[in-house]
Order: C-alpha cells, then sequence, then structure tokens
C-alpha cells in the first residue's frame, strides 16, 4: 500500500478524499466509492499501487485515438477500481470488483521502471492508462508518466473525465493525449446508470482543450439510454461549440452480453450508429467516426476540406494517403499530432 495524495484529515480518524468529484468521506477501515483506497489509521492509502491488472502492446487506433501518432504501438495498462459504477460497463470484472484487496495480496508488484523498460523494449511510443479509471490509480500513473516523459515516451488516459481540478493540475504536465468518454448530456443518466455527476466532466474537459492536451471524444450509443437525438444534438454541439469542431468523436456500439448490468437491452442498431455519425456532422464536426462496423469507410479520416481520403482504417490497421498530417490535394491540416 501507498499513502495517497489528494487527501485531508477529518474528525474522528474519517478522512477526505478530494481526487475525484465524488470528495469522499471516508471514515477508519473503509473504502472510498472507488474501492482500491482505503482509510487505515486516519490515513488514505492507494493500494493497489503497482499492481496493474493488465499490460498489453496495442496499436494506438485501439484506444480509441485516430489522430494521435497514427500506426503507432502503445504500451496499455489497466487496474482495479472505478469511480463509477456504469450498468452498461464493459470491463466490470476489474472496475467493479470486490476483496480488490485480496486479489492485490497475490499479485506481483511492478515497479514504473520495469514499465517503462517493457514498453520501449516493444517499440511502443506511449504508455496509455485504461480499462478501468486511471484517476483513482493517480499516484501508481503518476510516477510513471514522468519516467515515461523523461524517457522520450508519450502519455495517453482513457478517462471519463470526473477527475478533481487537483488531480487534473497534477496530472496536465505529463498528458500528451486522452479519450474521454462524454456517456451523455442527461444528468440523469450520469446519476442512474453511472452513480456520477456531468458538470464536472463537461468542465475537465473544457480545461483539457484550452491546455491544449490532444483530446478525442467517445461515446457508446445505449438503446434507450443515450440514443435520443435531441440529446445526441446537445452533444455534438457542446464539442463543436465548447471544445472545438476539429475533435474527433467516436461511436461505439453497445453489447448487452458485455455489459454488467443492462442485459436486457437490445444491441445497438447500425441505424443509430449512422443516425449519430450525421447528428455529428450536422453540428459542423470535422471527424465523426463509427465504430463497431468492421470496413465501413465512416472509419476513414478524409479531408474536411476537399473530402479526399487521407487514413483508410481496416480494423486497427490502417493505410495513410497524406503528407505528414496534411492532405495531398489541398494542404489542409488533418488536426494530427505525428
Ligand atoms: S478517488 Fe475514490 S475515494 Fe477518492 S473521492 Fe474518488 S471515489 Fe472517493
Amino acid at each position: 500500500m501507498k499513502e495517497a495524495r489528494f487527501y485531508k484529515a477529518e474528525k474522528n480518524n474519517s478522512v477526505k478524499c478530494f481526487l475525484c468529484g465524488h470528495n469522499c468521506l471516508i471514515n477508519e477501515n473503509q473504502p472510498g466509492i472507488c474501492n482500491v483506497r482505503v482509510n487505515k489509521g486516519g490515513k488514505l492509502y492507494s493500494f493497489n499501487y503497482g499492481y496493474p491488472v493488465m499490460q498489453n502492446i496495442d496499436p494506438v487506433e485501439k484506444i480509441p485515438l485516430f489522430h494521435f501518432m497514427p500506426g503507432s504501438l502503445t504500451y496499455s495498462l489497466g487496474n482495479f477500481g472505478c469511480n463509477f459504477k456504469c450498468d452498461n460497463c464493459q470491463n466490470y470484472s476489474i472496475s467493479q470488483m470486490e476483496n480488490i484487496n485480496e486479489r492485490v495480496e497475490k499479485a506481483d508488484f511492478v515497479m514504473p521502471e520495469r514499465i517503462i523498460e517493457e514498453a520501449i523494449g516493444n517499440d511502443c511510443q506511449s504508455v496509455a492508462y485504461l480499462k478501468s479509471e486511471p484517476t483513482v490509480n493517480c499516484e501508481y500513473a503518476l510516477d510513471i508518466m514522468r519516467l515515461a516523459h523523461a524517457n522520450g515516451l508519450k502519455n495517453i488516459w482513457v478517462s471519463n473525465g470526473f477527475m478533481s481540478k487537483d488531480c487534473l493540475s497534477a496530472i496536465l504536465p505529463y498528458l500528451d493525449a486522452v479519450n474521454v468518454d462524454l456517456k451523455s448530456m442527461d444528468t440523469d443518466f450520469y446519476q442512474h446508470n453511472c452513480s456520477a455527476k456531468l458538470k464536472p466532466v463537461l468542465e475537465n474537459l473544457k480545461i483539457l482543450k484550452q491546455e491544449q492536451v490532444h483530446l478525442e471524444i467517445s461515446t457508446h450509443i445505449i438503446p434507450t439510454l443515450s440514443d435520443d437525438s435531441d440529446m445526441l444534438c446537445e452533444l455534438a454541439e457542446f464539442i463543436a461549440v465548447e471544445l472545438d469542431a476539429d475533435t474527433p468523436w467516436h461511436l461505439a456500439k453497445f453489447y448487452p452480453d458485455l455489459s454488467w448490468k443492462l442485459k436486457n437491452l437490445p444491441i445497438t442498431g447500425e441505424d443509430s450508429i449512422y443516425q449519430a455519425y450525421e447528428i455529428g456532422k450536422d453540428a459542423g464536426l470535422k471527424y465523426v467516426y463509427v465504430g463497431n462496423i468492421p470496413g465501413d469507410q465512416k472509419e476513414n479520416t478524409y479531408c474536411p476540406k476537399c473530402d479526399e481520403l487521407a487514413i483508410r482504417r481496416l480494423g486497427y490497421n490502417i493505410e495513410r494517403f497524406d503528407n505528414n498530417g496534411r492532405c495531398v490535394y489541398c494542404d489542409r491540416s488533418l488536426d494530427i499530432i505525428e
């Protein structure tokens, strides 16, 4: 266990964690909502520091990030625990696992230095913190992120965007790219489906953009819960107006069989994905991508100015027709970080 950052002592040996928007008040011997930070003797500890649950070498397209170092490999790192309780979660076996401390006790400790060695040794150009929310394992992520930069690697987060401003300030100097799951614009959806709040996510998205972190957005289109066209219009407008029309928007299908609690809902129909795609385009977004429809041309990148093909995607393989991130026909920037 490692003593946590981002907390303060309160009365009667309780502590207040301010790592994310929940601001948990945690009594002695109790964990916070995320289940991986626990109060022991009036101090808060992160008990999964150094115990990643998953390490993989992945194409960066799998994140998904389509405009950040296309075609490169990233060293993916997943950890237990999450500060959201999404009914549709597809990683619930690690994000919502109970008795995580027992599992951690049997695992091997992995030094941050070892992660960097593995990433470099496997020709990765970045380290990606994903699968469940990296915020709740921020201390470990930060130690790796510092080392990554010192060794010429980039850092990528896949996040729900619900971290506190203190957490965001701590990671910003080391964060190069992020895919934020903006699930809905409906506050009730965030409350009932995720046991969380929407407003901090929207605020953090604006900060990430202002701070010039490379940002891409993902949205799962869940039948009856997040497929309403008015809501999706509002969401696309938010990206276009409050962030930037050049921000890529990824649309993903919902799979009931993989979900934690929504097994009674149908799989997302392709017509719903295509409708959301048109909504994004109508809002002026330059790069909208349909997911989980193999071989669909709407997974490709086209020049926003002359509409010529710039990057063709088949699965996670890419074929590039651009000129160092610019359209070969009209020279417009394709908003790509190489
Ligand atoms: S990180 Fe965990 S303990 Fe801290 S406020 Fe968020 S949910 Fe609570």
